[in-house]
């Protein structure tokens, strides 16, 4: 069992890059790789360990996109993380965010909610990961709402009033970037959002841009879903790959390797990934 899709708190994960490896060690995976939202800042303490306990791993990152009105997510894996084209990817996704950053303090404000934005940036730590959680939280310590639901439920969620939409890189231009990195470029859970047809039809342009591979397990995949992604990667030679989406305590029903209880993922997903990202020159630790 392998785990290629994990989040430490350099993203929206709880855990430490270190922790997780630890915890993949006691657990026997056969490799496992970290797939931070829009940042590699946890990448070299993850291989660092990795390294340690002996467990094959390489690069990765999960950059949110855009594919017409959707949102899509790619997972790269194997790539130099000093590259200039994921370094600007990275940035686009830093920038965006600060943007809409902005407007949500704006926007609170014309709620009679005063938010020192220097506060929620002390809160998050890394520049590249600062969002409505930390807006949620400086809104609890001031005395705002009474907990971080009704900050989501009344200004911050998906469809209240606070919630800014954030510009996305083009799904195309996050391939691209993947790739000029030296990387292996896979769709996310491609069932999360999208039926399959439309997953079909998508692919139509994903592969001519680079894609080289599809999500099929995954915790929010039930068995027929992934099933329906195995068959797809089939037809389109793509790749297959697999993991939890562990976002530790702040998703305590994902469990690290078996997801949501049963998870699996095959050892031969890793190692045709590996053998992908070998033929490219890529980096395994
Ligand atoms: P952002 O990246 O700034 O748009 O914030 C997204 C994060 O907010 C997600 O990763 C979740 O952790 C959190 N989030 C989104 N919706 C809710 C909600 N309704 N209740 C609690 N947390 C949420
Ligand atoms: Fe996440
Ligand atoms: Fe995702
Ligand atoms: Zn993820």
């Amino acid at each position: 069992m392998v785990d290629l899709h994990l989040h430490s708190r350099h993203s929206d994960g709880s855990d430490t890059p270190g922790e997780i490896v630890s915890a993949g060690a006691a657990l026997g995976l056969h490799a496992m790789v970290l797939t931070d939202h829009d940042t590699v800042a946890g990448v070299p303490a993850f291989l660092e360990a990795t390294r340690g306990a002996g467990i094959p791993s390489t690069t990765g990152v999960e950059l949110s996109t855009q594919f017409e009105a959707a949102e899509l997510h790619l997972l790269g894996y194997g790539f130099d993380p000093e590259a200039a084209s994921l370094q600007e990817a990275i940035a686009f996704g830093r920038e965006s965010r600060r943007r809409r950053n902005e407007a949500i303090v704006r926007r609170l404000a014309e709620f009679g909610i005063a938010i020192d934005y220097a506060e929620v940036e002390a809160l998050a730590g890394d520049p590249e990961t600062v969002g409505r959680p930390h807006f949620a939280e400086v809104m609890v310590r001031h005395g705002y709402v009474a907990d971080m639901q009704e900050a989501f439920a009344r200004f911050l969620g998906n469809r209240a009033p606070a919630c800014v939409p954030r510009e996305r890189l083009p799904a195309c231009g996050g391939i691209a970037a993947i790739r000029a990195a030296g990387g292996v470029a896979v769709w996310a859970h491609p069932h999360v959002g999208f039926s399959t047809v439309s997953i079909r039809k998508i692919l139509a342009t994903l592969i001519p841009a680079g894609l080289e591979g599809l999500e099929a397990y995954h915790s929010n995949h039930p068995p027929l879903k992934i099933d329906s992604v195995i068959a797809i990667a089939g037809e389109t030679g793509l790749l297959v790959t697999g993991g939890s989406d562990y976002h530790g305590a702040f998703k305590p029903y994902v469990a690290l390797g078996t997801g949501t209880g049963d998870l699996s993922v095959p050892d031969a997903c890793w190692e045709n990934l590996a053998a992908a990202i070998r033929r490219k020159g890529g980096c395994l630790a």
